[in-house]
């Protein structure tokens, strides 16, 4: 290898691939050479595969037969900061590098050529023969100047045929080129923002800006409550960094808040950015993957996958909402967006903003320590204050079973909608009922795959399966007993809610958002808008609305089941009441009425709930903190949840009682296992599954003793063993 990461022709080089193999294999550079890090193809067996040119190969055998690289494919080579960081992500979550590079290669048609697409503008000639059609086209094009389109843009722009062009082009009027597919993003100017700052906001700017200034790493806890200007504060760190040359990533939570996003970038920096998620073409996605690596994005917003693109000068990452549950990655590679954001900076020297009205505990804690920053923002803006807060003690209330507004609420709603204004009930919940139950022998329907409860949709007029997506018709009969016209729904979801509101408020205009009555992100957006600006009276939601919309109306919010999240045996459940129940209270009076939250409970005295009410932040954190110091569990110890699982439950539950017993390299790092023991939900399309848990210090080198214990074990048949460093829940 020469200097500067070059491979000459028939230089033996290693290459990583995304084949499930747990080694680089040897190759012989191409004609012309490659660079170290560039994406190519080459031979493996019969077929051909995608790999990356990752060092020098090995050697050692006989030459002669090392086959060459079929081709290096056209992208900007994988740079040392993005080998870096999948090698170290993939240490960190115990997963294959096969499995980290398939992350950070998907961008549909990337072993494709250079791509060209057929573009049209004003030529130099004179049309032999006026038409009526021909003279549109060229006065289509003189009106745009020296834009070019392509022949279905300028058909239809023109009204003609594509045939009316294609005889321009005959005749020189209208030249026709080829120009590369993907094009650079437009420009964005970072300009000021459209508002004074506060001094509090202003600080917080400058905090952030000067760590973009000095080029190196840092992490900053961004805490204020709804409304007090984090997305301000962060956009103008996103100017910063944009003014000095280098890339952003803003990663949200949720797609449905992209759109409102984007145009928020596009009044402040004149233009949109890129999109990376699961709403965007492949099209786009393909030009935003390339153009992120060539430099022709300078921010992207997205989902948490948009970690993984190969960003050539990265300076800033936010992560909005950080404290969301779905930057955790729950199939596949099992890793926590956040974390990984906070590593890839500190690789690339890049600043982090980590912003949440209701941080989680791990971050609270990383800025105890002293390894974030934190800033907090204080005053809510405009005159809008958080919502007065108060628990509905259900004990009191007398309800029929089939009825879960309080009286109390319902009198609340009642004098809003009186009043004009726009109250949300709050459910987390999707579907009708939780529950379908034979009348005649108790019969609950369930899932024929999994053990879980099938959920009625009446909207879908179907059962669904939330675990699997397994759904079927509502039957006429009881599956168990075949007793007829014997099923019946117990339990609210929210479209059952819906039905109770509409018959006690059969005025009221009542939207129900959920995000399975939805055909797209789009159609989602477009209808929070409408209700935004006061297109319904009263609004049902599941936590789709607890995330960052914006309700200037609204001025009531009812929590119908607010011990819901206490249930459960997750370690997090208090920590994920807690801020639920804050940000949905947040979503009250946001313009310039008081808002109040109405809360319903069987527990007004359960310890979360009265912190809530109180709004005693500081006091709930550090009381979930010492519960959790005290029974040494994240952040203040570690663990890992194995989970295995096989069509076969005893071939499960002999290899959960085999890990259990020999657990050698876990005992000498002085980790505890347990189980095996059935996992909550014991079976998933139609695979058993059987859980351990493995708690460590926090100081324990616990990935490598995993790793060298998991592979005392083989695999036989169609066993699966996964394995979630710090998980978040416990399915
Ligand atoms: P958050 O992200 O904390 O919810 P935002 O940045 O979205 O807060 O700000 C909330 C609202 O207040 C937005 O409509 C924003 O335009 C407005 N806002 C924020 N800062 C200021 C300011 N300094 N002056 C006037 N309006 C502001
Ligand atoms: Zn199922």
């Amino acid at each position: 290898m020469s200097a500067g990461g070059f491979y000459a022709e028939g230089a033996l080089v290693a290459v990583l691939t995304t084949q499930p193999l747990d080694r680089l294999l040897d190759y012989k550079a191409p004609e012309g050479g490659c660079h170290l890090g560039a994406f190519v193809e080459v031979p493996l067996g019969p077929r051909k595969v995608l790999g990356v040119v990752w060092g020098p190969g090995e050697g050692g055998y006989d030459l002669g037969k090392v086959r060459p690289v079929i081709r290096v494919l056209d992208a900007e080579p994988m740079d040392e900061t993005m080998r870096s960081f999948l090698t170290r992500a993939g240490e960190y979550t115990l997963t294959p590098m096969p499995a980290m590079l398939r992350l950070a290669t998907r961008s549909p048609g990337l072993g494709d050529p250079p791509s060209m697409r057929t573009i049209y503008r004003l030529g130099t000639g004179t049309p032999e023969r006026e038409t009526d059609a021909r003279r549109r086209v060229i006065a289509a094009l003189h009106d745009y100047g020296g834009l070019a389109f392509t022949l279905r843009e300028l058909a239809e722009m023109a009204g003609v045929s594509a045939s009316v062009v294609k005889g321009l082009v005959k005749q020189g009027v209208v030249s026709e080129e080829q120009s590369p597919r993907d094009l650079p993003y437009p420009r964005l100017e970072p300009g000021a923002s459209q508002y004074t700052l506060t001094e509090e906001q202003g600080a917080a700017a400058e905090h952030l800006r000067s760590g973009i200034a000095a080029e190196r790493y840092g992490t900053t806890l961004l805490r204020g409550i709804t409304g007090s200007g984090k997305t301000e504060v962060y956009l103008e760190a996103v100017a910063a960094c944009l003014k000095a040359g280098r890339q952003a990533l803003v990663l949200l939570p949720e797609i449905a808040l992209t759109a409102e996003f984007l145009t928020r970038v596009e009044a402040r920096f004149g233009a949109q950015p890129a999109e990376w998620h699961s709403g965007v073409t492949m099209t786009e996605r393909r030009r935003c993957w390339r153009m992120v690596g060539e430099g022709g994005a300078q921010l992207v917003v997205g989902a948490r996958s948009a970690l993984f693109l190969p960003f050539r000068d990265l300076g800033l990452i936010v992560v909005d909402e950080e404290h969301d549950t779905s930057y955790k990655q729950e199939d596949g590679v099992l890793y926590n967006a956040r974390d990984m954001a906070v590593l890839r900076a500190s690789i690339v020297g890049a600043q982090v903003v980590l912003a949440s009205a209701t941080p989680s505990l791990e971050s609270w804690a990383n800025a105890e320590a002293g390894k974030y920053t934190r800033i907090e923002l204080t005053s809510r803006f405009g005159a809008a204050r958080l919502p007065k807060m108060r628990a509905i003690d259900m004990r009191a209330e007398t309800l029929p079973a089939t009825r879960w507004i309080s009286d109390t609420l319902a009198r609340e709603v009642r004098a809003r909608f009186a009043a004009g204004e726009q109250s949300l009930l709050f459910l987390n919940r999707r579907g009708y009922a939780p529950i379908t139950i034979c009348r005649t022998c108790g019969h609950q329907v369930g899932c024929d795959h999994c053990d879980a409860r099938m959920v009625e949709h009446r909207f879908l007029k179907r059962l669904v399966c939330h675990q699997c997506g397994e759904t079927k018709p509502i039957p006429e009969a009881c599956p168990s007993c075949k007793a007829e016209g014997k099923l019946a729904p117990v339990g609210p979801g929210v479209e059952r809610l819906g039905e109770e509101t509409a018959s006690l408020f059969p005025e009221a205009r009542i939207a129900v958002l959920s995000s399975d009555l939805f055909g797209s992100a789009r159609a989602m957006k477009a209808q929070i808008a409408e209700i935004a600006q006061g297109g319904a009276d009263i609004i049902i939601g599941t936590q789709l609305v607890a995330k960052g919309h914006n309700f200037p109306l609204l001025t009531l919010v009812g929590v119908i089941d607010a011990d819901l999240g206490l249930q459960g045996s997750d370690l997090r459940a208090a920590e994920r009441t807690f801020q639920l129940m804050r940000q949905v209270a947040g979503r009250a009076g946001r313009a310039s009425k008081p808002g109040a939250a109405l809360l319903q409970t069987y527990q007004p005295e359960h310890p979360v709930i009265r912190a809530i009410i109180a709004g005693d932040e500081e006091a709930f954190w550090a009381a979930e903190a010492a519960e959790r110091k005290a029974a040494g569990v994240p952040p203040y110890g570690r663990m890992a949840g194995i989970v295995l699982s096989s069509p076969d439950v005893q071939a499960v539950f002999d290899l959960g009682r085999e890990m259990a017993r020999r657990t050698g390299p876990l005992a000498r790092i002085g980790a505890q296992v347990f189980g095996p023991a059935p996992a909550p939900i014991a079976r998933i399309r139609g695979r058993h599954r059987v859980r351990l848990l493995v708690k460590a210090d926090k100081s324990a080198p616990l990935q490598p003793a995993l790793a060298a214990w998991a592979g005392q074990f083989r695999l036989k048949g169609d066993l699966r063993l996964s394995i979630d460093i710090d998980p978040q829940s416990f399915y």
